[in-house]
């Protein structure tokens, strides 16, 4: 009973084994019972939202919801390691805060309301069909009454169809992205 007590205090079973504390004898009971909060589940590959780093993520699911979001040891870019921004994406995620709806404030109006995405995508193209059409200068081709500013998380291809719909479409000269600036 008493040998019992005494090897659950990992000291004593570290003198026991002759072992060095770094295993499992130095673990209590209910360590030893932890599992990681993703053992199990699925995973799927992203990357990091925030800044032109790019680094990349694993995405662990389990029954249609994220339980965590990790570094991703496979990216050539981050090599498993995220920054303490990166590392919080999974509560950018699923935080309550987080804005889910299209919110709108109407010019000169003091309350904002909730917009379907339709709507409010609709809005967008209106105003930047009508701002180039005001502001387009036929004498070189182009506007530069409107311009755009890409977010880092753009990959080459997004980066690519901004550029040939805006400037080769639309004629805007002012494109940039954060990941630049
Ligand atoms: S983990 Fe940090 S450094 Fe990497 S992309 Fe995200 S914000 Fe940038």
């Amino acid at each position: 009973m008493l040998a019992e007590l005494l090897l659950k205090w990992p000291l004593i079973r570290q003198l026991r084994d002759r072992a060095d504390g770094t295993g499992p004898e130095s673990m209590t009971g209910r360590t030893l019972e932890l599992a990681p909060k993703n053992e199990g589940a699925k995973s799927a590959r992203s990357i990091c939202p925030y800044c032109g780093v790019g680094c990349g993520q694993l995405v662990y699911h389990r029954g249609g919801k994220v339980v965590s979001i990790e570094g991703d040891p496979e990216s050539p870019v981050s090599r498993g390691h995220l920054c303490p921004k990166g590392a919080a994406s999974y509560e950018l995620v699923t935080h309550p805060g987080r804005a889910k709806k299209v919110r709108y404030r109407a010019p000169f109006a003091r309350e904002w309301v909730d917009l379907p995405l339709e709507q409010a995508m609709e809005m967008v193209a209106e105003r930047v069909w009508e701002t180039r059409a005001r502001t387009f200068d036929r004498t070189h081709n182009h506007t530069t009454g409107m311009a755009h500013l890409g977010g880092a998380t753009l990959d080459n291809e997004e980066n690519y169809l901004i550029k040939k719909l805006f400037t080769g479409g639309l004629g805007m000269v002012c494109i940039s992205n954060q990941a630049r600036i």
